[in-house]
């Protein structure tokens, strides 16, 4: 046993009945403070499964009150595990989640895969787990509310209204801390930077705020209740829902263009990622690829507020060859103020999340961000909040942080290989207007590596030996990254050289 471990968790306790049955079984207190800022998913969850690990938590997050705002998003097998722990998210989740049929077409509507579900390669599927795992999609406000409501069943309340102006922390002391707009400090043994893209920890993290560059493209993005008294044609007609009333989603793949229309029984929504400057794509082998050097005159912002009326994407979708008029009357009939115009941007992968003493730790799109495409910025937000959960517990009071760099340890490379894959998958769907079938695939959701782990078991069964590599540098190896790869670092500019040398990224080892 290492040196730096606590002997009384490591040896994993068992939990004490809780008091109530509706709550999970509590771990014994730990004594660790933990001060988490932000309540999206990544903090909201952290909260959570950091009271359930015995630990004392406390959550601020700047809005005056619940967020409940946004469009939809996919949560895999690998985070909704948390739940199994919470009766009554559980309960909750299976209610609020729902299964979505993908069908593929070209951008003018013409299908070239008929829908299926979005289920996963049940032949991975290894241990006793028979079922076929199957991707969900989860509106994020309910999403929200779901963890909020159980934040309130544990009686840890969101403390709003507290905008974190910086972080800082204190090695002699061995407490970290934030600084509020207002004045006022609150500190703890840890503090957990959950605050999104654009993070005020990335000063004390990093030195320096992670620079943002403009990928050249930006989403039109719409989600709208629909009135179930209502008929639609236009959405019967184009947009039908699959048998038994099932969710269906179609993935529309053009010129550097590609859209998503997805629909349930009470709501639809669609998506447009478009290129800022038509006139100026760049090409490689057919496809349009991402490239940060084109002058962004776009209107788009990085800002889940920034909206824009129907006409706004009329002018854009004119510019799309073949673009079908059914869709053109489904955007114009969104309702107003639901259409955002979200800018796609793009930060280098960081290594490191842990601040120099280890006492601030970055989870969710603060440590990482994610294109849209991989499908993963919420699910990795999660994984990331069982995780350190779970390796304070292991690392107890007295090793925080280490706890921290351990958690970094385990999660960084698979962060790594998923957020390049993000970029693999949104080029993919950049295929020119005769896309074929076998470009009908999503790169980089299905692999059984990404939904078949348990960030939690993994924390406990690695935790020990990859210690061992921070403090004595002993071997250890990630097995949460593709089989048979061997992890690289990869960089925003790295990617842009090999496309310009006219260089295809090889992916070794098992991604599917
Ligand atoms: C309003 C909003 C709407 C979104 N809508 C969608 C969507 O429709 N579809 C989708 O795929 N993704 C959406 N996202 C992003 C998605 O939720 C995240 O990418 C992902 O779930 C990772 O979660 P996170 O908790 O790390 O970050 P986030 O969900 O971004 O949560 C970060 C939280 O920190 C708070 N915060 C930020 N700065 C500070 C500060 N200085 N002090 C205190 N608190 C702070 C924010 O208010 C927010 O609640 C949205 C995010 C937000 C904030």
């Amino acid at each position: 046993m290492s040196p730096h471990s606590n002997p009384e968790t490591t040896a994993h306790p068992p939990p004490f009945q809780s008091f109530c049955e509706k709550l999970p079984e509590r771990f014994p207190s730990t004594g660790i403070s933990v001060l988490i800022a932000g309540g999206g998913v990544a903090g909201l969850l952290a909260a959570l499964e950091c009271w359930r690990k015995g630990h004392n938590v406390r959550i601020v997050e700047r809005s005056p009150s619940r967020l409940l705002s946004g469009d939809g998003f996919t949560i895999g097998p690998s985070a909704l595990l948390a739940l199994d722990k919470w009766p009554e998210m559980s309960k909750e989740n299976e209610r609020i989640s729902y299964e979505s049929w993908m069908s593929w077409h070209k951008i003018t509507g013409e299908m070239i895969k008929h829908p299926a579900p979005f289920q996963l390669n049940p032949s991975k599927a290894h241990g006793s787990d028979t079922k076929t795992p199957t991707v969900y999609r989860h509106s994020r406000p309910k999403m929200h509310q779901m963890l909020s409501d159980q934040l309130d069943r544990v009686g840890l309340a969101v403390e709003y209204g507290k905008r974190v102006l910086d972080y800082y922390e204190d090695s002699s002391s061995g407490k970290a801390g934030i600084l509020l707009d207002g004045g006022e400090k609150l500190e703890a043994d840890v503090v957990v930077a959950a605050d999104g893209v654009g993070s005020k920890s990335s000063r004390i993290v990093l030195g320096q705020e992670v620079r943002a560059r403009p990928t050249g493209f930006s989403i039109y993005r719409a989600a709208y209740p629909l009135d179930e008294t209502r008929t639609y044609p236009i959405l019967d007609e184009n947009f039908p829902l699959m048998e038994k009333n099932t969710a269906s989603s179609q993935l529309w793949m053009g010129d550097g263009v590609h859209s998503v229309f997805g629909r349930t029984t009470n709501e639809m929504s669609w998506y447009l990622t478009y290129p800022v400057n038509q006139n100026n794509p760049t090409r490689f082998c057919g496809r349009i690829y991402i490239n940060i050097s084109l002058k962004d005159h776009g209107n788009g912002a990085e800002s889940w507020s920034n909206l824009v009326d129907p006409d706004t994407v009329l002018q854009t979708t004119a510019t799309i060859k073949g673009w079908p008029d059914f869709a053109n009357r489904l955007i114009k009939e969104t309702p107003k103020d639901r259409i955002h115009d979200y800018k796609l941007m793009w930060r280098e992968p960081q290594p490191c999340w842990a601040s120099p003493s280890g006492r601030v730790i970055q989870i969710g799109d603060a440590a990482h961000t994610f294109f849209p495409s991989s499908g993963n910025g919420a699910t990795q937000g999660m994984e990331d909040a069982v995780s350190l959960a779970a390796c304070l517990q292991l690392g107890g009071k007295d090793n925080v942080h280490w706890a921290t760099r351990v958690h970094n340890k385990l999660r960084v490379e698979r962060v790594h290989c998923l957020q390049l894959l993000g970029v693999l998958n949104h080029e993919m769907r950049g295929v020119s207007a005769d896309a074929q079938p076998s470009q009908a695939k999503p790169v980089g959701l299905l692999g059984s590596w990404i939904w078949n782990h348990n960030p939690e078991q993994y924390a406990i069964d690695n935790y020990e030996n990859a210690l061992a590599c921070l403090t004595d540098a002993r071997p250890f190896s990630n097995t949460n990254t593709p089989p048979g790869y061997v992890y690289q670092s990869w960089t925003i500019d790295s990617i842009l050289e090999a496309r310009k040398m006219g260089k295809e990224f090889v992916l070794e080892g098992d991604w599917e």
